[in-house]
């Protein structure tokens, strides 16, 4: 270019790469597996919706929505606006797609969310979540299963132990009016000592106080009235089946009376995973039961409940997943020896084998980049190995070499692979594997030291 810096990076987005990579993807990977024990169906959806389809679902007065958004309009004049979280678009998408027919429909996604927040550690303006619902299902069985989804895919990464899971219910209609009330009374009297985002809750949705981060509005938040003695019966007794059905599934949970959801849309069951391992980002995964939020989209009434939660801040807390190991590097030295690599490296991929080609350096350099692959097996071509048609095979743990002629390499080295790690391992990690049996047996190897 003739002038002008390179351009930067946007604050608060994120180039994932190396370790960090690895760990995003092993959340990625450990959540998609999990998600088919639960028979979760997975959804690709839109990156970006009409701005009313997140305004309606969310609520105007929410920080998502009034200071986190990012909208604008696109060349046909349409309001658009990046997603900042799943829900709201599901939802769309199970009225504008017919998914109802489908119900209950349990389904899963992950990718890229966007909202515009202060960005530190943990807070990020492009971030990525993994997200689970159920819709249209009004039983508390549906809540229990999303809670032992969660509890189970915490425990397979890992990190369940720092975790707690903390339990509230919102309650229905009735009960939340009740209690709106009684928080009014007790923000009123307290109303001087308040934030100036929580004055402007008070009128607006004064639940919202309690999820304040404004260190003036904690305590305030902290001595307010729970919800328990507004409880309707229904309402209590739903919430006392979820209750009964985590015991019965064995998912551990605390009761905070004081939970609620930074969304309007909450209906009964709320719920966070919270961790002290994460400083002032200590919610780890959160969700709860959603019934009023179908019908604010203007669709008919239809339950749902699900959970999201933030791939970085998972990633963050699992331990480095270790790397499966690479099988084989080819080292070719000199011009009719690479030809020669340029086809085997391909044969190997071809018969299932991971297989990459050291071009650069001296001898001592491409040995070097098989190591740092982290391979069990070199293949080394040199002159006189293109002469009798045979590789050496060197095996990079123990030194051991043997040859093999070219064109058995690929089964000899998978021959040699399964023998190491063994057939059933292997078809885990790679299932095209199968169908790639060799058919020819390699016959021994005799190994020299
Ligand atoms: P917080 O209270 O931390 O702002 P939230 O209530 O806004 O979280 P949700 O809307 O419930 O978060 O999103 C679910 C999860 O997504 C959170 O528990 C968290 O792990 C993650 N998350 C939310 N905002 C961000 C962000 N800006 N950067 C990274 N992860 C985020
Ligand atoms: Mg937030």
């Amino acid at each position: 270019m003739a002038n002008g810096k390179t351009p930067q990076r946007i604050r608060g987005t994120q180039d994932i790469f190396g370790e960090d990579q690895r760990r995003f993807q092993h959340v990625v990977d450990t959540f998609d597996r999990v998600r088919r024990l639960y028979a979760f169906q997975r959804v690709e959806l839109p990156v970006f919706e009409a701005t009313a389809v997140f305004a309606r679902s969310l609520g105007e007065t929410t920080d998502v929505v009034s200071k986190e958004m990012y909208s604008f309009e696109d060349r046909g004049g349409d309001s658009i606006t990046l997603r900042p979280e799943f829900t709201a678009g599901i939802a769309r998408a199970y009225l504008t797609e017919g998914w109802q027919q489908h119900a209950p429909l349990k389904i899963a996604t992950h990718g890229p969310v966007f909202r515009y927040e202060r960005p530190q550690k943990g807070r990020y303006r492009q971030f990525h979540q993994i997200d689970a619902e159920i819709i249209g299902a009004a039983e508390p069985q549906a809540d229990v299963e999303l809670l032992a989804l969660a509890d189970q895919l915490l425990k397979e990464l890992g990190i369940a132990d720092g975790v707690t899971l903390q339990l509230n219910t919102l309650g229905d209609a009735e009960t939340r009016d009740a209690w709106r009330e009684a928080l009014v009374a007790h923000f009123e009297k307290h109303r001087g000592d308040l934030s100036e985002d929580s004055l402007a809750r008070l009128d607006k949705n004064p639940l919202r106080i309690l999820d304040s981060k404004d260190p003036r509005d904690r305590p305030i938040a902290d001595t307010a009235p729970d919800i328990d003695a507004h409880l309707s019966s229904a309402a209590g007794g739903f919430f006392e089946s979820v209750t009964k059905g985590l015991e019965a599934a064995g998912v551990a949970w605390t009761r905070n009376s004081r939970l609620v959801r930074g969304l309007d849309y909450y209906r009964h069951t709320a719920f966070e995973f919270v961790t002290d391992r994460l400083g002032a980002q200590g919610t780890v995964l959160a969700g709860g039961r959603y019934d009023g939020l179908i019908g604010q989209l203007g669709g008919p009434e239809t339950p749902g409940v699900g959970w999201a939660a933030g791939i970085e801040r998972l990633a963050m807390l699992v331990e480095e997943p270790t790397e499966a190991r690479f099988d084989a590097v080819v080292v070719p030295m000199g011009d009719a020896a690479i030809l020669r690599g340029q086809a085997i490296v391909t044969e190997l991929r071809r018969a299932g084998v991971s297989a990459d080609m050291a071009f650069r350096g001296n001898m001592k350099k491409r040995m070097a980049k098989a190591d740092a692959l982290n391979a069990r097996y070199a293949i080394i071509l040199g002159d006189d190995e293109i002469a009798k048609g045979e590789a050496t095979i060197k095996a990079l743990d123990d030194g051991a070499q043997a040859s093999a002629r070219f064109e058995l390499l690929p089964w000899t080295i998978f021959d040699l692979v399964f023998e190491d790690i063994g057939y059933e391992d292997r078809k885990e990690s790679k299932p095209p594997l199968a169908s790639r049996m060799p058919t020819k047996k390699a016959g021994e190897v005799y190994w020299t030291r």
